[in-house]
């Protein structure tokens, strides 16, 4: 049985163990030691993901979460109070995504006190909120499993994301010529002007149904009398379609160009990376018919398939051939101050992890 208490008291000691993306090296110490005295194998690698195997009964299922949290998250400080997890309001709480790895560690921990094992993988990935970085680099050959639970999701526990968009990101530079912008601007060019050019002729925001664009970061200029001479746009779009993609990242290249050319001197960089790829799990898929058993078996509302707008650890397990499907732990508000995790639904996650694992066995 989940041993509530354990899972909070597993979980705060997480949360007060800094771990911002890129400087994961405490964290990923802690967790391989944690996983080998529950009797895994364990291998790290040079980056600092954590893969860890139980030999066991049964077709191994794979639980995926990562270890990095997002800005501000140093110094945590996490309040209990009234059944729910907040931080004290400076910072983020990270319960995106500690309460995934804090469930995987309580469900290990159930499971190792006796009784048959089943077969279980542990995939514990670094860099995930800046990139998926930890999750792209991970030896694929490892593992064993063909499904996967990805314990890094919000929301109601059935609500399970079947589809996830692909991503480009791209970063574009913008060079004009400085020149005094009030004795001689005819001899510059001004490097904003023409960035706003460029954005003034893209669609942005929610382009249709499947795809989505933005211009997230804009930098350029030193002083007001100065005419630009560089300015820094960096920005995405990402759609269910990849011609859909295709054509919105194509429209935005053409923007900056056409924008670009338009002022003689100017010049343009740019580059674009493929940041993650889509997947679409149908409603008949092995993976999602398992969580709809458990589910069922725990008296839960009945899977709701939605599609997803961002990317996780899923989109590359599943881009290898591991079904993955994102679960709820309970986090909200994440990536924010207000981020919180009420007990009762990590709690329930984790129930419905340690149920999937004790099915795996006669499957
Ligand atoms: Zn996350």
């Amino acid at each position: 049985m989940i041993n509530q208490e354990r899972l909070v008291r597993t979980f705060l000691e997480l949360v007060y163990i800094d771990s911002p993306s890129g400087q994961e090296a405490r964290i990923s110490t802690e967790l391989s030691d944690r996983l080998r005295a529950l009797d895994l194998e364990v291998s790290v690698d040079e980056i600092g993901n954590v893969l860890g195997r139980w030999e066991g009964v049964g077709q191994p299922l794979l639980l995926s979460a990562h270890v990095d949290t997002v800005s501000p998250g140093i110094g945590i400080k996490p309040v209990v109070a009234d059944g729910i997890i907040r931080s004290d309001g400076t910072t983020i709480l990270g319960a995106d995504d500690k309460s995934g790895v804090a469930v995987i560690l309580e469900v290990l921990a159930v499971l190792h006190e006796g009784g048959q094992r089943p077969a279980v993988e542990v995939a514990l990935s670094v860099g995930e909120e800046v990139g998926l970085l930890g999750a792209k680099s991970m030896d694929a050959g490892w593992f064993r499993a063909r499904q996967a639970l990805a314990l890094d999701s919000g929301g109601p526990l059935s609500q399970i994301t079947c589809a996830a968009p692909t991503s480009d990101k791209f970063s574009a530079t913008i060079y004009g010529r400085a020149a005094h912008a009030g004795s001689n601007p005819e001899e510059g060019i001004n490097a904003i002007w023409v960035a706003s050019q460029a954005i003034s002729q893209m669609l942005l925001g929610r382009i249709d149904e499947e795809t989505t664009a933005n211009i997230g970061v804009i930098r350029g200029g030193h002083a007001v009398n100065v005419v630009p001479d560089r300015v820094e746009i960096r920005g995405e779009a990402r759609s269910h379609s990849s011609s859909k993609l295709d054509a919105q990242i194509g429209a935005m290249r053409a923007a900056l160009e056409n924008a670009t050319t338009a002022h003689k001197g100017a010049r343009l960089e740019l580059e674009i990376e493929r940041t993650y790829h889509a997947y679409r799990l149908a409603e008949n898929a092995p993976i999602i018919q398992r969580v709809a058993r458990v589910l069922d078996a725990l008296g839960e509302e009945p899977p709701s398939l939605r599609k997803g707008g961002g990317g996780s650890d899923a989109n590359i397990l599943n881009g290898r051939g591991i079904e993955a499907v994102p679960i709820s732990t309970g986090m909200q508000a994440v990536h924010t101050n207000e981020e919180c995790i009420a007990i009762a639904d990590m709690a329930r996650c984790a129930r419905f992890v340690l149920l999937a694992l004790q099915r795996s066995m006669d499957e």
